[in-house]
């Protein structure tokens, strides 16, 4: 059985990280997934969410999924206070406290997949874990960066055995739902007080009211 990490920002958790999430559980052989909040993201804007309103929504959104999930507050938690999380270091410290022989995988979306030449260090990335690529609504799987698809090319593998018989080093694309779901959206439909209930877990939805999270006027 397989560790994973699934790195991201959760400005909220939403079911687009949840359901392909379990459905990776079933499909690869997955024995625990850690979700893995980032500090302060490399590549993107900074949350809305203070770190305690993102970790506690984490808390909610697992409290009634599988108890596969789990929290690494490595990142978000860091004393680092001005400098991104780099996933290449958590895993590098991930490989020390573990060893090189258990099984690590990291868990992104296609649209991560294809960002990847921004990634500090990509190319060494499968030094230290698998990747598990979930299908994501809009993102291709096929990319026009050559380096990056020939780096893909070289490592893809289409048998699961293989991301057993190995600690790291595999790229596998998951058959995973297709969920048209962003946190982007979400933030943006809150701001326009519409209804996200489908989109994540009540319990986070109920945290995200109460708290006046997302609204351009604060509650
Ligand atoms: P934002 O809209 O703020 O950019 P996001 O919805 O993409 O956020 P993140 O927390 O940045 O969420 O994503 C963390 C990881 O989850 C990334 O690897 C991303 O590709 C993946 N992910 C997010 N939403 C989906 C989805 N709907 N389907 C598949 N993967 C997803």
């Amino acid at each position: 059985m397989l560790t994973a990490l699934f790195g991201g920002t959760f400005d909220p958790i939403h079911y687009g990280h949840l359901l392909p999430a379990i459905a990776l559980t079933e499909e690869v052989g997955l024995n625990q997934i850690s979700l893995l909040p980032n500090h302060i993201p490399p590549h993107k804007p900074q949350p809305e969410a203070t770190t305690t309103q993102r970790l506690t929504m984490l808390e909610l959104a697992i409290e009634d999924m599988p108890p596969v999930f789990s929290i690494d507050t490595r990142e978000i938690l860091s004393d680092t206070t001005m400098r991104p999380s780099y996933t290449i270091n958590t895993l590098q410290q991930w490989r020390i406290e573990n060893g090189a022989a258990d099984g690590l995988a990291f868990i992104m979306g296609q649209d991560s997949l294809l960002s990847l030449p921004t990634w500090n260090h990509w190319q060494t990335l499968l030094d230290y874990c698998h990747l598990l690529i979930c299908r994501r609504p809009g993102y291709a799987e096929k990319t026009d960066n050559t380096k990056l698809q020939s780096w893909i090319n070289k490592h893809q593998t289409t048998n699961i055995q293989d991301l057993h018989n190995a600690p790291n080093g595999y790229i596998y694309f998951a058959h995973t739902p297709l969920e048209d779901i962003s946190a982007t959206e979400i933030r943006k439909n809150i701001n326009n007080k519409k209804s996200c209930i489908n989109l994540l877990p009540p319990k986070v939805w109920q945290y995200i009211h109460e708290q006046g999270l997302y609204s351009a006027k604060k509650m």
